[in-house]
């Protein structure tokens, strides 16, 4: 009977067991190992500066699979609000003024300044109580609004009647 060599043996073994091992690794640490590396490529693109994200940069501090999870929880008006005050691709103002769809980009709540997602979220003076009270602060900084959870968001977006 001839015998096998030990890479025939090898191949041998590796289809009956499984390629884990035959390669030396396990599955499940070839899959931790890949998440990890779309991990660093997605943060690696959202710290390009060559994205083309600047609201969403300015007001969300990066990738996170808890955010991600809960938004997964919510509706479709709630997600539509929460991320369209968040990226700046909504119907506020001044986004519609630049898409040609609105005469005029300033806030319909104060009329002082363009009304934009920063504007809204932390700076009109009409918005400071129901900003008290759904997100914590009569105003913020873009620093503060992203620590803010996406459920206050949506909170305060739904209390402005604007989204
Ligand atoms: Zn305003």
């Amino acid at each position: 009977m001839k015998s096998l060599t030990s890479l025939q043996g090898a191949v041998l073994v590796s289809g009956l067991l499984g390629l884990s091992l035959f390669l030396g690794v396990s599955r499940q640490n070839i899959r931790r190992k890949m998440k990890c590396w779309m991990q660093r490529q997605h943060l690696a693109l959202w710290r390009s500066p060559c994205g083309t994200q600047r609201q969403a940069q300015e007001l969300i501090s990066g990738p996170n699979l808890a955010t991600g999870a809960r938004l997964l929880s919510f509706n479709r008006t709630q997600s539509r609000a929460a991320i369209g005050l968040l990226t700046g691709h909504n119907t506020l103002r001044r986004h519609l003024h630049v898409m040609g769809l609105s005469n005029k980009p300033t806030c319909r709540k104060c009329g002082t300044e363009e009304e934009t997602s920063a504007h809204i979220l932390g700076k009109c003076e009409a918005l400071a109580s129901l900003r008290h009270r759904y997100l914590g602060s009569f105003f913020l900084d873009p620093e503060d609004i992203r620590m803010l959870g996406v459920g206050a968001i949506w909170n305060f977006a739904k209390g402005t009647g604007l989204l």
